[in-house]
């Protein structure tokens, strides 16, 4: 199956048990202080499950699109290194308000996975949550009781708070979940494993797929449990994990979701997928990076210099790093991507299709102002840990004289192998890394950043530009506090007069 086809399959899957499909949400989330980026399905239907909006279809399915960079949610490490956690992401989901349960809920997803795609049983296990004394809640006998029926008891896993129990604050609705795994190891080694092992334990090829989470409670303010009076689920299966193991690859990357990318971008930087890790950890987080990327500005938030705004600033800034140095691109590429993912997108998110060129002039701009300071900056990161280096080793030279093993000379080293705040924060200042950038870096090299005195630095900048200037210190405002909930797409602009009209002056 292709991924359009595995998506379309969900969708009509669902639709089939009287589900409604809906659009997916904007990423960009307007109008909610504790929110900048849809994170999850069900964030577009949180007063549903609060009680505060009426219930217009009681059975509802979709793809969102989620990005996961900040906040509760951060993958962003991730992304690249690992071969299933991306930045964008599109969830399918199906949900129940007031509606079916958990009997309904296993059934469909047993049935979805091993009926509709076929996926091997023997492949399948389960989590359920283990219940948790000291809080006073209870085990979730009843979906251990349910997926007996299509499980063997030694694949129900047991699992803690952390992983089984979904809340979304300290009161409010919450219940245990219900997490599906996928065990893609060869049938080897998935026989030589049982029980206890069988846990996702950091396995690349063990992989959650589907998350099923059944609100079933309300917690009060002095803490207790009190049933909901309508009971409701919420589902999120990652889509690019589900047709990974679909069309049997070890690798999210290697799928048709990213390989149109991946391929584009190896032919235009000469190199070959595959061929060697650094160059493919770099390809996979600019086909990963520029997803993210394009679906927020086209859900209408522009890079900036705070909040959402300069979390994708950021995000384009680590794309372009990695394009420079592990691919050797030196002028602007990213934006090129752009027409690749809308063509890939036509059908399922045409947001970005219908502001193509608007969003791809945009992710130019900000290539074309980084890479004037990149290059630089590079250079000074360089010069900053050799020499630091080389005034460590001969500081140290006694001790390392006893063996000149790499990991000796690592292990006498690395609690003074600290990049200094100060210089992180001269590379933001005047070349624009942003932080976590210049943590990579420092990381890549195995240094660390002293972030106590970076954030100091940092305070004291704010404190003068404050004194100076009583105003943001931002050059753009962010796009969404501009044209609210009306936003309806670029279209209407021209460039020119977007980035004059959103500049501060
Ligand atoms: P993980 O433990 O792998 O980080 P999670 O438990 O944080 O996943 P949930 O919040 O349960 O994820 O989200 C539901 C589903 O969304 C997951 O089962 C997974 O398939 C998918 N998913 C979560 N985070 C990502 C991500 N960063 N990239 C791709 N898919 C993701
Ligand atoms: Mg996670
Ligand atoms: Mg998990
Ligand atoms: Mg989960």
């Amino acid at each position: 199956m292709t991924a359009k086809e595995i998506r379309q399959a969900y969708l009509k899957f669902f639709e089939s048990k009287q589900h409604h499909i809906v659009p997916s949400a904007p990423i960009v989330v307007k109008n909610d202080p504790t929110l900048m980026f849809t994170n999850a399905g069900m964030n577009q239907f949180k007063d549903l499950f609060l009680g505060e909006a009426p219930i217009k279809y009681p059975r509802v399915t979709d793809t969102q699109r989620c990005l996961r960079v900040s906040g509760k949610h951060n993958d962003l490490e991730e992304v690249g290194i690992d071969t299933y956690h991306h930045t964008m992401f599109e969830m399918l989901g199906n949900w129940s308000f007031g509606d079916y349960f958990k009997k309904e809920a296993i059934a469909w997803s047993w049935e979805l996975l091993t009926e509709v795609y076929k996926i091997p049983k023997d492949k399948l296990y389960v989590s359920i949550f283990e219940g948790d004394e000291k809080e006073g809640l209870p085990r979730d006998t009843e979906a251990y009781e349910l997926w007996k029926q299509f499980v063997p008891e030694e694949k129900i896993i047991l699992g803690n708070k952390k992983d089984n129990f979904w809340e979304m604050g300290d009161t409010g609705p919450c219940g245990p979940c219900s997490e599906i795994h996928v065990d893609c190891r060869s049938e080897e080694e998935r026989k030589a494993v049982s029980g206890k092992d069988l846990v996702n334990a950091d396995h690349p090829q063990v992989i959650e797929i589907w998350n099923n989470v059944f609100m079933q409670f309300n917690r009060l303010k002095d803490g207790s449990l009190q049933p909901l009076p309508a009971q409701h689920v919420d589902t999120g299966m990652g889509f690019e994990r589900l047709v990974r193991v679909l069309q049997e690859k070890s690798s999210n990357y290697d799928t048709d979701v990213f390989q149109p990318m991946i391929q584009f971008i190896a032919k235009h930087a000469g190199v070959v997928y595959g061929a060697d890790e650094k160059t493919d950890i770099a390809m996979r987080v600019m086909a990963d990076h520029i997803r993210a990327i394009s679906f927020v500005i086209a859900d209408g938030q522009l890079p900036s210099n705070n909040k959402a705004g300069y979390v994708i600033r950021r995000i384009l800034r680590r794309a372009v790093r990695y394009a420079y140095t592990f691919l050797n691109l030196k002028e602007p590429f990213l934006n090129q991507l752009v027409p690749v993912l809308a063509e890939q997108f036509k059908g399922v998110f045409d947001e970005l299709a219908l502001q193509q060129d608007f969003v791809q002039k945009v992710v130019l701009e900000e290539e074309v102002s980084f890479l004037r300071t990149l290059a630089t900056g590079i250079q000074r990161f360089e010069n900053y840990t050799k020499k630091q280096g080389e005034l460590l080793m001969s500081e140290n030279a006694i001790e390392l004289e006893k063996s000149f093993d790499d990991n000796w000379v690592y292990s006498i080293l690395k609690d003074q192998m600290v990049i200094s705040g100060e210089f992180a924060f001269e590379l933001n200042d005047t070349y624009g890394f942003p932080i976590d950038l210049t943590e990579l870096m420092a990381r890549e090299q195995r240094w660390t950043v002293d972030m106590v005195e970076y954030n100091k630095a940092l305070l004291m900048q704010k404190e003068r530009s404050r004194a100076a200037t009583a105003v943001d210190t931002g050059d753009w405002i962010m796009v969404n506090a501009e044209l609210e909930t009306d936003f309806v797409g670029y279209d209407d602009f021209e460039i020119e007069t977007q980035i004059i009209k959103y500049r501060k002056v």
